[in-house]
């Protein structure tokens, strides 16, 4: 079988000493017991070595597709290689949609979960909230299923893969929905900070894109309902953009969702790259951190003083809000929040030492690090920023006795300490 050498921006070599594509359940058993350390990969898009592991590398990509549509429970099944682009049109075909999507529909859908990825809206909790259900291979090699109201549930679904290999999960549905995208250049900084509550509210999704360099947000991409009353001509000090856009300022709009008003299904304009518009493998590195929404506008604050700091590493920052949820490891556990996330430059040396201004600028927020992202700082201090971490270490050590989905990663900023 093929060795899955790498994740999608090629800087994380994986170190498996075997690689396994089960086309089965019961295959997966098999694997999970014979082995001595395992871990399973989704899309590779993780930043980190959170997929990573000395022993076998399991991808889900072989299981058949399964897409059990429940009209009446109105729930969707799937197995645990299915990603978000294979999903959305066969649900919107059907006439249903999720609330949310992140944004770009290339992940796994429980890799996405797994790390608690999240999309936009002040009222939309991150992906992992659709979840209504799990079944999940143990280190045992026999199967758990988990249901919400589940007295393990909320510990379970943001699991980092250190519960054993999720092979299906069940996710809520909505009816279909169209959203109208527009996209508003130049909003003086000081009334997004002044105003940023009502902002990020004015539609179904909103995100900013800043450098944090200048006296204005770049631009707001606006996702609204297409039942909402359109925007108008002026948007909080901004106004349209006369053409598409790239959320990189001078870059080409390759692969974006439609902008400029128009309307389109929900997969088509929820996430900002369409489906099929991202390159197999990317140059970039991402960070983002997680702090409570209140303190948004003191943390855009802070971090506009330091931007000097954030360049040349910086190539594009991205401002979103995600509503509260009660998943123990997710990162958006308590308040509602909001998520810095910085698009950088491939150059660890610059990079790292811009990482290290912001969690300075964002200390007294007492940030959250995105699972699937960089980040450098300290694990006692990741490990610290969890609540529930240690009802998390308790449930997973039950199904998990011998640590065999532990890695360092986990060890580090999960079990160390
Ligand atoms: C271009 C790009 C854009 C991004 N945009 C966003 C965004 O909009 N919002 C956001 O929050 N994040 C974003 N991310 C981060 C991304 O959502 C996470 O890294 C996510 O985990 C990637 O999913 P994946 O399928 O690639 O999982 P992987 O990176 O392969 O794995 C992630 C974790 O899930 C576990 N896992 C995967 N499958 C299973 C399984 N079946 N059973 C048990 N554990 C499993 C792995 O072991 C690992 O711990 C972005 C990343 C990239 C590269």
């Amino acid at each position: 079988m093929n060795k899955i050498s790498h994740n999608w921006s090629e800087h994380v070599a994986f170190g498996a000493a075997s690689t396994h594509y089960p086309a089965s359940v019961a295959e997966v058993q098999e694997i999970v017991r014979g082995a001595g350390k395992v871990r399973v990969v989704g899309a590779r898009h993780s930043f980190n070595h959170i997929a990573d592991t000395a022993g076998a590398l399991i991808s889900l990509r072989a299981l058949p597709r399964r897409t059990e549509i429940d009209v009446v429970a109105k729930t969707v099944t799937i197995d645990g290689g299915t990603t978000y682009a294979e999903l959305a049109p066969v649900l919107d075909a059907a006439g249903f949609a999720l609330f949310n999507l992140p944004s770009v529909p290339d992940f796994t859908i429980v890799g996405a979960v797994s790390t608690a990825t999240h999309g936009s809206g002040n009222a939309n909790r991150n992906l992992a909230a659709s979840v209504a259900a799990l079944e999940i291979v143990t280190a045992s090699g026999d199967l758990l299923m988990l249901g919400r109201g589940d007295a393990d549930f909320d510990g379970a679904v943001v699991g980092l893969g250190a519960l054993g290999v999720v092979v299906a999960m069940t996710l809520d549905l909505v009816p279909r929905f169209d959203i109208r995208q527009t996209v508003y250049r130049n909003l003086p900084f000081e009334t997004v900070v002044e105003n940023f509550d009502e902002l990020m509210g004015s539609a179904y999704s909103v995100s900013l894109f800043t450098h944090w360099n200048s006296e204005v947000v770049d631009q707001t991409w606006l996702k609204d309902l297409a039942t909402a009353r359109p925007p108008g001509a002026e948007f909080f000090g901004g106004t349209p953009a006369a053409t598409e856009m790239s959320p990189v300022l001078g870059k080409e709009p390759y692969g974006t969702t439609g902008q400029l008003g128009s309307v389109g299904t929900w997969y088509d304009r929820l996430p900002h790259a369409r489906i099929g518009a991202l390159p197999t493998e990317g140059y970039e590195y991402q960070s983002e951190y997680f702090i409570a929404r209140k303190d948004a506008p003191a943390a855009m604050r802070a971090l506009k003083a330091v931007q000097s700091a954030l360049h040349p590493a910086l190539v594009v920052s991205e401002v979103r809000t995600i509503a509260g949820d009660d998943f123990w490891l997710s990162t958006n556990y308590g308040p509602d929040s909001v998520g810095f996330h910085f698009s950088m430059a491939r150059d660890w040396a610059e990079v790292s030492k811009a990482l290290k201004v912001i969690e300075a600028a964002l200390a007294p927020f007492r940030p959250r690090t995105h699972w699937g992202k960089l980040f450098v700082m300290p694990a006692a201090e990741v490990r610290a920023g969890h609540p529930r971490l240690a009802d998390f270490r308790a449930l997973a050590t039950r199904h998990d006795p011998g640590g065999k989905f532990r890695n360092a990663f986990l060890d580090a900023f999960v079990f160390g300490g």
